[in-house]
């Protein structure tokens, strides 16, 4: 499947928050063999969050995750930015409703928050954009929906990473496996021989593996180590090939008069 992660929140804009929950979905999205194309950034503004969507389904991945702005607050626009992207109206949802009137009763009834009941804040969060399905939030309150637009089903995740993991790990994860891909990666280190000195011989082994991604990534200073890594998603015998193209990169490695060390 192809994938795009789209982060909403003015926070991570401003520097204020890191933005941590794209990595942590990527890694899940890459470990069960399915491609991420894009992570894009952007603040809570229904007119660019609708825009923004627009481009993301023009590009008609599998699926869309999004994460923030589902909260109570005036700038947590993301169902409403969501509904204006898919020209849809925003609908009281009765299990929404109902799942966000009982976290805050039990809030309440523990003594964890002090404000009794169901006010307007805390209803905005139930109105989900038409055809959504609500999903649970075990660790909060606003639940998160799943849509479908085309041949795209879309995502919306909370904000706060507790919350976003949790759902994420029930939902989203079943579907990563159950429709698992083949991504391979393999690589090693050298030293003795810089990111550059190798380079030509890189560029050439791409060129004879073209559905393999052969990549170098200096570690310490410009060639003290460097790591050289091989990704490939769904690519027939993709282990063999890996094994095959770090074999010829070994030789390369050890002609030039350089050093390896095994990852
Ligand atoms: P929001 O749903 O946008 O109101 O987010 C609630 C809180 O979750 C924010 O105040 C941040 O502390 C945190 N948060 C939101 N987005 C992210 C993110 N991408 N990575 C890590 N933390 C986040
Ligand atoms: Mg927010």
């Amino acid at each position: 499947m192809e994938v795009e992660i789209l982060v909403i929140g003015n926070e991570i804009l401003i520097g204020k928050t890191l933005d941590t929950n794209s990595n942590w979905i990527a890694k899940r999205i890459v470990k069960y063999g399915h491609k991420l194309k894009r992570i894009t950034a952007i603040e809570d503004d229904i007119i660019i969050i609708s825009n923004t969507l627009r481009n993301i389904l023009e590009r008609e991945p599998d699926m869309i995750i999004t994460t923030g702005g589902l909260g109570p607050t005036f700038d947590d626009m993301t169902l409403e930015g969501i509904a204006k992207g898919l020209n849809r109206e925003l609908e009281l949802n009765q299990h929404a409703y109902v799942s966000i009137m009982r976290a805050y009763e039990h809030a309440y009834e523990r003594g964890i928050l002090k404000l009794e009941g169901m006010t307007k804040e805390r209803e905005k969060m139930s109105y989900l954009p038409q055809g959504s399905i609500p999903l649970p939030n075990i660790r909060g309150t606003a639940p998160g929906v799943k849509l479908k637009e085309g041949e795209t089903t879309i995502f919306i995740l909370p904000g706060v990473p507790a919350e976003m993991k949790a759902m994420f790990l029930n939902v989203i994860n079943p579907i990563l496996k159950e429709k698992r891909g083949k991504f391979v990666e393999k690589g090693l280190y050298f030293m003795g021989i810089g990111e550059s000195q190798i380079a030509p011989y890189v560029t050439k082994l791409e060129e004879k593996y073209s559905q393999l991604w052969i990549k170098t990534h200096p570690r310490i200073g410009l060639s003290l180590e460097v790591e050289i890594s091989i990704t490939g998603f769904n690519v027939e015998n993709g282990d063999a090939l890996a094994n095959q193209a770090l074999n010829e990169i070994r030789e390369v490695i050890l002609n030039l008069g350089g050093k390896i060390r095994e990852r």
